[in-house]
């Protein structure tokens, strides 16, 4: 089993990502232990003409100050439809990245560049490149998590939310090339019934689930229902009672009211929307392999609402890319909003 480790990403190779550290250090000791944060974080909002965007999988205190809260899907629908100059990404890397690609005009912030995505970062665009000359005339569709140059190789962008739905509009001949996540790719395969070619990635929080311990938590808690994330390893969904994105697994709690006790195969970060929305339900966390009692994504809990604060005092760091590869990674992911309308609105902080 892979460690939880920080490594530094493609995006942000280790001199860059060095230099950042050292300004980001720096840069936390200048602020005062007395200010509020949540405040002042309100009063540049309004200055900046900003719009924060929070993925589920953020600390609570962030998704309650953010504008829109939800995935990848709904972040990126939010994205391509603001008005704002500034959009404040409380997310990782490529989920910035995608805001900067649908926004080439909008500054673009990310409270921590190291906010990186294991599988973004083991699905490095040269080695993808090369993988894909083996299939001609398949289609590319890529997961959301992956890197700007990696979206620039692809057919079509989706998500976790609509990636059976995009597949079951391609004509049933066409070959399909799936990356980079293998778990939600298989999944994807028994939803739809097709095969497809699929990029051996993985996410490093989602595979760490245990199944044997997830038998004897089902055990322990027998009435509990089971929901999981389709990134998370067959023996675990095998045991799931429902599999969704993390915006379904929210809406599967909102809409069963009589089921009282959830367990959750997902980053924890969903527990404070969850237990938001039914203070009447317990949720269990899945346990991971790591020994701790809920899975958190490191990459995502790098985002504190310290650096929060800092990225729009001081408009860094920002995300870039160059144009070319904007304008290519633009039309698949332009390709999935079009095949997603009307699949799944955005979600509306307190929705
Ligand atoms: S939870 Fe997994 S897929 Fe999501 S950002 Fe973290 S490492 Fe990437």
């Amino acid at each position: 089993m892979e460690p939880l480790t920080l490594a530094r990403t493609p995006q942000n190779p280790a001199s860059e990502s060095l230099g950042q550290e050292a300004d980001l250090s720096v840069r936390l000791k200048t602020i005062d232990p007395g200010l509020d944060l949540e405040a002042e974080i309100v009063r540049l909002k309004g200055d900046l003409n900003a719009v924060i965007l929070a993925h589920y999988y953020q600390e609570g205190e962030i998704q309650d100050l953010a504008d829109h809260v939800g995935d990848s899907l709904a972040l990126a629908q939010a994205a391509a439809k603001t008005d704002a100059d500034v959009i404040v990404f409380c997310g990782v890397h490529f989920m910035a990245e995608t805001a900067k690609i649908l926004n080439p005009d909008k500054l673009v912030l990310l409270p921590d560049l190291d906010a990186g995505c294991s599988l973004a970062d083991r699905c490095p665009a040269d080695l993808y490149g090369e993988w894909l000359k083996q299939y001609p005339g398949h289609t590319v569709i890529n997961y959301i998590n992956s890197s700007a140059a990696v979206k620039a190789l692809s057919d079509i962008i989706v998500t976790s939310s609509n990636a059976v739905d995009i597949v079951n509009q391609l004509p049933p001949d066409q070959p399909i090339v799936f990356g980079p996540d293998r778990h939600l790719g298989r999944w994807v395969e028994k939803q739809t019934g097709r095969e497809m070619v699929l990029w051996p990635g993985f996410c490093v929080v989602h595979e760490q689930f245990n199944a044997r311990r997830l038998a004897a938590l089902r055990a322990e808690y027998p009435h509990a229902r089971l929901i999981a994330h389709p990134e998370c390893e067959e023996a675990v969904l095998a045991q799931a009672d429902f599999i969704g994105s993390t915006l379904a697994l929210l809406k599967y709690v909102q809409t069963h009211p009589d089921e009282k006790q959830f367990i959750v195969a997902t980053e924890a970060g969903i527990l404070h929307q969850m237990e938001h929305s039914r203070p009447d339900a317990q949720f269990i966390c899945s346990p991971p392999n790591s020994g701790c009692t809920c899975a958190m994504c490191p990459y995502m809990r790098l985002n504190t609402l310290e650096k929060l604060y800092l990225c729009m005092r001081d408009k860094r760091p920002e995300i870039t890319m160059d144009e070319e590869t904007r304008v290519r990674a633009l039309r698949p992911v332009q390709r999935m909003l079009d095949m997603s309308k009307g699949l799944t609105p955005v979600q509306q902080k307190g929705d």
